[in-house]
């Protein structure tokens, strides 16, 4: 096996068997203090792939922040073969504010790939493309709900391309969906230049959620072993996702008080009832129905809506009875 090569991040060159800290400028605060993106490289002795692995592009979104700071702690990365880039918050200004947005109210995954001149998200997005994503070869981006609304763990990924959806599948959240949308986000980014990356979305913002942390955390590793970073173990084989067909939000019919009937991660039959919307007063009620078929891969966890407001995000699938039972045993397998 060939010797690992080294690796320049910022001004420093990490060499090969060792481990570095880094931090890479960014916009100053208006207090005169400087402000930097923190990144961890771990650069194994031997060859291998370079992934980077980011969370708090959204700042309120932490559950990746901690996925990231226990897969830092892992034993086995004593072995690494290869280059792991792990930046644990990419959108340090809004990590500050425990805000999803950028200082100046801009969304940081709409703003890809940004500019080295553009707005203080545009040059943020452009530092961590040219420090980050340009040095690697894969990449896993991790994302939670917006504030008060939680996702069932899933990931999604463009799956036309077949690296990216290779890697969708190893990492053994319960429920993949495909999605390229033309946003300005990492993703669609990565899917305009070919380079493979999946994006994790567990639990809601501002908020740990274990299951999320630790499936997330095992997802991680699973695509490491696959790509020959680390060694293989013994450890159970991950569940085989389903690929979603199709999702859709649920929204309230009238503003009021929600009292909800279904959980995360339930089937959903045409026509069951979701929630009932009542006013405070008791004077009326009334019922939220599924439009179609399928599992509940977001809610809101707010029991207030507006008229509009997105209560369910329901997706559909070709099989809804094996959708169902993947959703199963990931909830047991997780439970442990
Ligand atoms: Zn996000």
């Amino acid at each position: 096996m060939s010797k690992n090569s080294s690796i320049s991040i910022g001004q420093t060159e990490v060499k090969p068997g060792t481990r570095h800290s880094i931090s890479l400028p960014i916009a100053d605060l208006y207090t005169g203090t400087s402000l930097s993106m923190p990144v961890k490289v771990v650069a194994g002795r031997k060859a291998g792939p370079v992934l980077f692995v980011s969370a708090a592009i959204h700042g309120d979104e932490l559950n990746g922040v901690e996925i990231i700071r226990r897969l830092l702690k892992q034993k086995s990365l004593q072995s690494l073969r290869g280059t792991l880039l792990a930046v644990p918050i990419v959108n340090v200004h809004g990590f500050l504010d425990l805000s999803r947005y950028l200082p100046d109210r801009r969304d940081l995954n709409r703003s890809f790939p940004g500019s080295a001149k553009g707005s203080i998200a545009a040059r943020m997005a452009n530092t961590f493309i040219k420090e980050i994503v340009s040095k690697a070869d894969y990449g896993i981006d991790i994302h939670t709900g917006a504030v008060n609304r939680s996702n069932l763990p899933q990931v999604r990924a463009n799956l036309d391309d077949s690296r990216s959806l290779e890697l969708a599948r190893i990492f053994g959240a319960p429920v993949i969906i495909n999605s390229i949308i033309r946003d300005g986000s990492l993703r669609e980014c990565a899917a305009e230049r070919g380079f493979p990356m999946l994006v994790y979305e567990a639990g809601e913002a501002l908020r740990f959620d274990e299951v999320s942390i630790r499936a997330g955390l095992r997802g991680v590793l699973r695509a490491m072993r696959h790509l020959g970073m680390l060694p293989e173990t013994r450890s159970r084989k991950a569940i085989t996702p389903v690929v979603a067909e199709s999702t859709t939000w649920v929204r309230a019919p009238a503003s009021g008080i929600v009292s909800r009937k279904i959980e995360l991660g339930a089937r959903v039959v045409e026509g069951q009832k979701l929630a009932i919307v009542g006013d405070p007063l008791g004077e009326f009620e009334e019922q939220v129905f599924a439009p179609y078929d399928g599992i509940v891969i977001g809610r809101s966890t707010l029991p207030l809506a507006h008229e509009g407001d997105a209560l369910f995000h329901i997706a559909t699938f070709k099989s809804l009875a094996h959708a169902e039972s993947k959703v199963e045993q990931f909830a047991a397998r997780h439970a442990e």
